[in-house]
């Protein structure tokens, strides 16, 4: 990493009039204790309140550090993060809410063990938790299940107060997928991560624009973005009903050769067993269609297929 590296820090805001005055001098304080350049990219996605025009003024007030991105309409958090991605010009790129749930006063540490470290991503984990029992139920089983799936430990995919370097926002980038989970995509490309504990306050001002539906929502982009497994479970279920309907079967036509014919209920059973392999045999198609699907969905998706860490020495052919 560079000498003195630049930041650029990164935040959404969909109508948060109230809070935006104490976000904007916390956070220009806290970057200004940086000893680096940086700039602060507000995106307005869409607010039907004052919040535009307060970003708009802040802009004017504070040029060359404030810079205000207005969407034309509400496209969702992580679509407005990714339209602030594409203004960044730093080399350490730090990402926040607008609610002071994240408090700015973070930004130092995030910037400072990312370049001191030189990762790829730093992760906020937040603790204590102040959010309602129902959200840190979710956000618990969710956290597991990701951990499980992509097999990078990781305890709050959540927390939006992460910092990224600059190789790893370039390629995320270059994903032009329409649903992203922002922290998933982070870490397909990145090379070293590490997590550090935030602070988190509660809600004071304004309400969370997350409602059951919203949250049910980002649960499926989240799993969508790292996965296609569920496709692939279809053809594992099939798999086992199938193989159920075999096995009674089986047992059936030994049971009918000791026992007689009058066993077996006239059939019954027999029906059952010839059921069951036929519906197995509807979720395996079902699952094969599935992982077409799944490839397509990776193909269509085009994200980067890999990210060049560093080229080590050139060749004297000339570049054809
Ligand atoms: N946000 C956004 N667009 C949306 C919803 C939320 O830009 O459609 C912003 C919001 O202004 C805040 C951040 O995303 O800065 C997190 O939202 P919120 O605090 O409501 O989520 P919660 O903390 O309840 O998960
Ligand atoms: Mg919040």
């Amino acid at each position: 990493m560079k000498a003195n590296p630049t930041a650029s820090i990164v935040i959404p805001v969909y109508n948060e009039e109230e809070n935006l005055p104490e976000l904007l001098t916390r956070t220009l304080q806290a970057c200004r204790s940086l000893g680096a350049p940086f700039e602060i990219i507000l995106v307005d996605d869409g607010s039907r309140d004052r919040s535009p025009d307060l970003l708009g003024a802040a802009a004017e007030q504070h040029p060359g550090e404030i810079v205000a991105v207005l969407l034309n309409r509400n496209y969702g958090q992580h679509a407005a993060v990714m339209a602030g991605f594409a203004h960044v010009r730093g080399d350490v790129i730090i990402t926040l809410d607008a609610d002071l749930q994240n408090p700015p006063e973070e930004i130092p540490n995030l910037y400072r063990k990312l370049t001191a470290e030189d990762l790829d991503v730093v992760a906020g984990v937040r603790v204590p938790r102040c959010d309602s029992i129902f959200r840190r139920l979710s956000s618990w089983l969710v956290n597991r299940l990701t951990a499980q799936v992509t097999g990078v430990r990781m305890h709050d995919y959540g927390c939006m107060l992460r910092a990224y370097s600059a190789r790893v926002l370039h390629a995320m980038l270059q994903c032009t997928e329409q649903s992203t989970f922002i922290p998933v995509l982070a870490n397909t490309f990145a090379k070293r991560t590490a997590e550090l504990e935030v602070q988190h306050a509660a809600r004071a001002r304004g309400e969370s624009k997350y409602g059951l539906w919203q949250l049910i929502n980002l649960q499926f982009d989240l799993l969508t973005s790292m996965t296609t497994m569920p496709l692939r479970l279809l053809s594992l279920l099939g798999a086992v009903i199938s193989l159920f309907g075999l096995g009674l079967g089986l047992l059936l036509v030994i049971l009918r050769l000791i026992e007689g014919p009058e066993w077996a209920a006239q059939g019954v059973f027999t029906l059952f067993a010839i059921l069951f392999i036929f519906i197995g045999a509807q979720f395996v198609g079902m699952g094969l269609m599935g992982e077409y699907i799944g490839r397509i969905y990776r193909d269509v998706r085009a994200r980067p297929r890999y990210l060049v860490h560093e080229v080590k020495g050139a060749s004297r052919l000339a570049a054809p």
